[in-house]
Formats: C-alpha cells, sequence, structure tokens
C-alpha cells in the first residue's frame, strides 16, 4: 500500500518538531523558506556574541534524517478542498493526505507611518546582523575625543515595544553599546530607550519576575518610556507622543518589538478564523472543518492552554507532541487526543550578564539565573545529537559576549 503523505509547513517550533517525532511515519516532507531552524528565545545572545550562529540557527540538513524530505520553497497557496499545496519555485504542486499548518507569524508595524521601512524587525539572524552592523558602524563614526553629548547623541537607539523581547533586546544593546565605549575610549554614554504604550514593562508576565526586568533596565541604564506612542518612524528618528504631547528624538537606529501578527498566506485559506485572523482550532489541534489538516503555534488559538501561553514557543513545542501523537491516530483509525497546556515557567535574558527565571513559583535572577537558562534552553534545543555539541561548546568553550569590535575586526 502508498505510504501517507504527510505535508508540514514551517520549520519553526511546532513544525520542526512535529516533523521530528513523525519522522518514519508514511511519507514526511517539511517545507520551509529558511534553510534552518531559529531558536529565537537567544536570538539576543546571537545579537551579542554570546552563542555563535550555528548554536540556534541548526541547518535542517543536519537536523533531519533521510526519513523526511525537505523542500527550501515559499508555500504560497493552500488548498484544503483539493488537498494541495502551491510552491513558489517547486514546480509540482504537493498532494497530502495529512496536512500540518505551522507558517507562524511576522512583525505587526500596527499601521504606524514609516515603521515598516525605517525600523529593523527582530525575528531573524539577518535582523540581528544588520542590528550589530549598524551599532558598530554608528560608534566607528565616533574618534575618541568625541565630546560626551555627541557620543550620547550618535549612539542613541529606540525599541519599540516593552515585552519581554524589547526589554531582552534592549538591556543586551545598552550593555554592548557601554562596552564598546569604555573599550574604545570614548568619552560618554549611549543612550538607549525602550518605548512601551501600556503602563509597565513585560505586561504579560508577573510581578515577581517584572521586579528583576526593572532592576536590569536600570542598571543597564535603559530609559523607559511607558504610556508612550509611537506616531511615526523616519530614517532618522521616532516621533512619539506621552500625556498629549508631541516629541521627535533623532536616533541612529529603531528596533521593532511591537507585535505580531498573520501571514497574507493564511488570508487566502478557506478555514474558519478569528477576527485578528487566527485560525479556528480543535482541541485535539485539526482545523475546525478539515479532519485531515492540523495547525499549530502562532497561527492558532487553542482552546485548552493557559492564556499567557498565547504566541510563545513554549506553546508550540508543547503542542508539535500532541499533533505527531494525533497524526498517527488519524492515520492508525484510533481516537485523537486533547490536552491542557500549562506554562513551564519564565526564562529572561537581561543583558550579557543577567537573566531571571520563574519555576515552581519562584523567581530568581543575576548571574546563576543566566547559567540556569542556558542549562534549561540546551534541553530544548532539537535533536539529541544538536544538543550534545551545543552543550559542549558552551561547557568547554564558554558563553562569553563578543564585543562590538570596529568594522574590519566584526566576523
Ligand atoms: C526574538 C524572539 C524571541 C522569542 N523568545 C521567546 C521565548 O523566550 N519564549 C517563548 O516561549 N517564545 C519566544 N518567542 C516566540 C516564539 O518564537 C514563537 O511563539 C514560536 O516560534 C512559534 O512557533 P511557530 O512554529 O508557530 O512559528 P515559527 O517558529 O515562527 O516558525 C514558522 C516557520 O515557518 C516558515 N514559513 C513561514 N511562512 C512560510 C511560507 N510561506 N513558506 C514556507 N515556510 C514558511 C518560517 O520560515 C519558519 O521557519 C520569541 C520570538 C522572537 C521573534
Amino acid at each position: 500500500m502508498a505510504q501517507p503523505k504527510i505535508v508540514i509547513l514551517g520549520g519553526g517550533f511546532s513544525g520542526l518538531f512535529t516533523a521530528l517525532d513523525l519522522a518514519g511515519t508514511g511519507e514526511v516532507t517539511l517545507v520551509s523558506d529558511e534553510d534552518h531552524f531559529l531558536f529565537t528565545p537567544m536570538l539576543y545572545e546571537y545579537l551579542s556574541g554570546e552563542v555563535e550562529e550555528w548554536h540556534i540557527a541548526p541547518k535542517y540538513s543536519e537536523l533531519l534524517e533521510e526519513n523526511v524530505n525537505f523542500l527550501k520553497d515559499e508555500v504560497e497557496k493552500v488548498d484544503l478542498t483539493s488537498q494541495s499545496v502551491s510552491l513558489k519555485n517547486y514546480p509540482d504542486t504537493l498532494n497530502y493526505d495529512v496536512l500540518v499548518l505551522a507558517v507562524g507569524g511576522i512583525t505587526n508595524y500596527v499601521g504606524v507611518e514609516g515603521a515598516e521601512e525605517n525600523t529593523i524587525p527582530f525575528r531573524k539572524i539577518a535582523h540581528a546582523d544588520r542590528l550589530r552592523k549598524l551599532m558598530v558602524s554608528a560608534l566607528d563614526g565616533l574618534p575618541p575625543d568625541t565630546p560626551p553629548q555627541d557620543v550620547r547623541n550618535a549612539l542613541t537607539f529606540a525599541v519599540v515595544g516593552a515585552g519581554a523581547s524589547g526589554c531582552e533586546l534592549s538591556t543586551k544593546m545598552a550593555d554592548l553599546l557601554l562596552d564598546a565605549c569604555k573599550r574604545r575610549a570614548l568619552h560618554g554614554e549611549p543612550r538607549v530607550l525602550v518605548i512601551e504604550m501600556g503602563d509597565r514593562v513585560v505586561p504579560g508576565m508577573g510581578d515577581q519576575i517584572r521586579e528583576f526586568v526593572e532592576d536590569a533596565l536600570r542598571q543597564s541604564h535603559v530609559e523607559v518610556h511607558t504610556l508612550t506612542r509611537v506616531i511615526s518612524v523616519k530614517s532618522d528618528g521616532v516621533i512619539f507622543e506621552h500625556n498629549g504631547k508631541r516629541e521627535e528624538l533623532k536616533t541612529s537606529g529603531v528596533v521593532w518589538t511591537g507585535g505580531v501578527k498573520m501571514r497574507p498566506l493564511l488570508d487566502q485559506l478557506d478555514a474558519e478564523k478569528t477576527p485578528k485572523g487566527l485560525l479556528v482550532i480543535r482541541p485535539t489541534l485539526q482545523l475546525s472543518k478539515s479532519d485531515n489538516a492540523f495547525a499549530l503555534g502562532d497561527i492558532a488559538v487553542y482552546p485548552d492552554a493557559s492564556p499567557t501561553l498565547a504566541g510563545t514557543a513554549q506553546l508550540a513545542f508543547q503542542q508539535a507532541s500532541l499533533a505527531s501523537q494525533n497524526v498517527k491516530a488519524l492515520l492508525n483509525g484510533k481516537e485523537l487526543r486533547s490536552k491542557h497546556f500549562e506554562e513551564l515557567g519564565e526564562a529572561i535574558s537581561l543583558g550579557t550578564e543577567r537573566a531571571a527565571v520563574l519555576t515552581g513559583g519562584k523567581a530568581f535572577g543575576g548571574a546563576i539565573a543566566r547559567q540556569a537558562r542556558f542549562a534549561l534552553y540546551t534541553s530544548r534545543l532539537p535533536t539529541w545529537h544538536h544538543r550534545l555539541r551545543v552543550g559542549a561548546s558552551w561547557f568547554f568553550e564558554g558563553t562569553t559576549p563578543r564585543p562590538l569590535l570596529p568594522l574590519g575586526f566584526e566576523r
């Protein structure tokens, strides 16, 4: 009998881990528009050089064995009726018996004028590379005798959004820039701002962890601007509003961590969606009206999960195991399962020296939390082989940040 065709779209936390669990079950094909997985929780450490690209962005060719076909291509259309997928470059349509939709979200600029054109998003290796280069070139433009005020102006960077991502990023940037100023014997300090519409930082996290975050923002000299709305972004600055007053700030760079929205690919999908465009799924992860199509991760609203898990790798990772179990059950004519998903804890990187971790209801911070976070994330990387290689590298070669060196010395 012909092997059932299982097609998985997207190779992030939900797609890759589902593919790894399903390897050898029928003919499994994973499609992704990138040639590598990305362990996003450590993209900040990649920016600061605490980790290397190969640690957090291993190629699929290293992770997948021969029992999973990998296609690097962009999915252009999914037809649930004819059970087929069209790709941008691959000439044939892919037909499936079972489909797993796991394409994740994209940066949401919430209609702010100039934001898409003039800010750097922070979701990919390429974004971190661009941001690092921007900081290096701002530093390279400063001779050692530059007056402190000019140093401050030239090293003004804004991060939009003070969720976990904005706080992790701004503390890393501030620590890196501060360290570079000292190494280059510059007088004065950089200025890193985090701009947040809400009334507090890390709004989705509990008070215990927030205390550590606020303390780290202070220690890294990050300026926090809450209740402040970004009105527009220009090539050399940002205009924001606080208490009804508008202000324009000249910047050397603005990073946008202001939210996530659904991909245009999902617009054409004939499936039930929420008003925000997320896919409606059953507790078995099946689309509400298609038994042989599953959706998980950032693109779907799971009916039985702790609300703080929405849009997290934690949820996508846990769902992948349920998805693979249910795909197997469907193919074997067995009953599909559902599961309640709880938060496993929180871990947040804070600058280059510290982190904060919440586990078992208790939060702790500092250098020990940084080590704990590295240990925790080693265990969450894909495949035993990769985990062992990375764990050994972190243990023996260390995780010291790489300073922002002049352009010719950067690698
Ligand atoms: C910088 C950053 C830090 C984060 N830190 C944390 C954290 O500490 N803890 C946490 O729980 N969560 C964190 N998250 C959130 C987490 O990354 C997401 O919730 C998680 O990645 C969602 O998994 P997913 O599989 O749904 O989507 P993704 O991981 O985004 O994967 C989607 C995949 O689909 C591919 N794809 C998309 N469109 C197409 C197409 N048309 N054709 C082919 N391939 C396509 C993409 O290239 C990608 O490989 C972070 C996110 C970011 C950006």
